[in-house]
């Protein structure tokens, strides 16, 4: 059997190793981190720095191909790994999705809508940005920004001094989008360029963190699903994409806007372990080994995951009928932290 290196040891990893396994492939990770989650499922692990070239080539001769779990993995080193072993996605993939200009600049280029959007590098810059785009509007970080980490909200152009200062430069000023809801798009590309689609599911977030993902989506969703697919597959193709690719949008009285991508498998697609026929994660697994991809069909009239965070209540979840626990096994729960999910299916 093969060997699937994974790059990152958080939950993500984590299933994507239950997944591959379940098809008779062995996963070694590489993560930095003090805590692996994705320990506890894998067959091997390296916790060490993706920087050093020893660990490097290791880990070059223990897998037959590699992907990652995160973004925010250095490029440089996973460019250097695309040398010398498969790697899926490709690192452009990584590239655009790991910087929010080259991601919006990207996608602008590819024919789709971002929010509205300027560079900002000092606090100059974003006077003229909000001058232009107007108030309300958001400062993000160009990088490592998640669960709404790294950006602020700026009502009034009186809090741009204090913005920029929190956030700082390279930054992207976005319009505030009234969008009546949100939705993600999540994609499968197999290495033969064939792509499978998900349902479309109703995301709602809660202080910029997912709560929960629910289908089928609302018929405003459901309107503009089409034109927001399209726009995700003329991403993978033009990024030459092998995996699952995740896709967020605003849906708004003018059509579906485009907020960001995600160059691997996503939370609010947690819900096709056991809502779809074939979950994201084996789709994950069987695109970057070059299998055929599977049905990604409902198993149910209505599904529904919700995200389990800081101290959240699990309990009840154990005897509901239709209903799937999943704990992470982090040790410690702190506030805003993704401690597990619970996914219903109702049939
Ligand atoms: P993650 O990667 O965990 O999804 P993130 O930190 O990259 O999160 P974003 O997706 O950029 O953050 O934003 C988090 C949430 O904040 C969005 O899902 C949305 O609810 C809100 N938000 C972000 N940008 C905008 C915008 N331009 N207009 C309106 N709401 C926004
Ligand atoms: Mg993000
Ligand atoms: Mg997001």
């Amino acid at each position: 059997g093969s060997t699937i290196g994974i790059l990152g040891g958080g939950q993500l990893g984590r299933m994507l190793a239950v997944a591959a396994a379940q098809l008779g492939y062995r996963t070694h990770v590489l993560a930095p981190d003090e805590e692996s989650v994705a320990a506890q499922t894998a067959s091997s692990l390296t916790r060490a720095d993706y920087h050093n070239k020893v660990v490097l080539a290791d880990f070059v001769a223990a897998c037959d191909v590699v992907t990652y779990e995160f973004e925010n993995v250095d490029v440089t080193p996973v460019e250097w790994l695309a040398e010398r072993l498969p790697v899926h996605p490709a690192p452009a993939a990584l590239r655009v999705a790991q910087d929010r200009i080259a991601e919006k600049s990207f996608v602008e280029k590819v024919g789709g809508r971002p929010a509205p959007w300027a560079e900002v590098n000092c606090a100059a810059d974003l006077t003229a940005a909000l001058e232009r785009i107007g108030c309300p509007a958001i400062l993000k970080t160009t990088r490592f920004g998640y669960d709404g980490k790294g950006q602020v909200l700026i009502r009034d152009i009186s809090e741009a001094p204090a913005a920029f200062e929190v956030i700082g430069g390279p930054a992207v000023l976005e319009g505030f989008i009234h969008f009546s809801h949100e939705f993600s798009i999540l994609i499968a590309r197999g290495l033969d360029g064939r792509t499978v689609r998900y349902d479309p599911p109703h995301n709602v977030h809660r202080d910029a963190i997912l709560r929960t993902s629910s289908l089928p989506a609302p018929a405003e969703i459901a309107a503009q699903a089409e034109e927001a697919t399209a726009l995700a597959i003329r991403i993978a193709e033009e990024l030459g994409y092998v995996g699952v690719l995740a896709c967020e949008f605003f849906a708004t009285e003018n059509g579906p806007v485009f907020n960001e991508m995600a160059p691997r498998v996503h939370n609010s697609g947690h819900w096709t372990i056991e809502g779809a026929e074939t979950s994201q994660f084996e789709n994950h697994i069987r695109a970057i080994c070059g299998l055929p991809l599977g049905d990604t069909s409902l198993t149910g009239a209505q599904v529904q995951m919700e995200n389990l965070i800081g101290d959240d209540a699990w309990e009840s979840a154990l005897t509901e009928k239709g209903t799937h626990l999943h704990l992470y096994g982090k040790g410690e729960s702190r506030p805003g932290r993704k401690m597990g999910h619970i996914t219903r299916v109702l049939r």
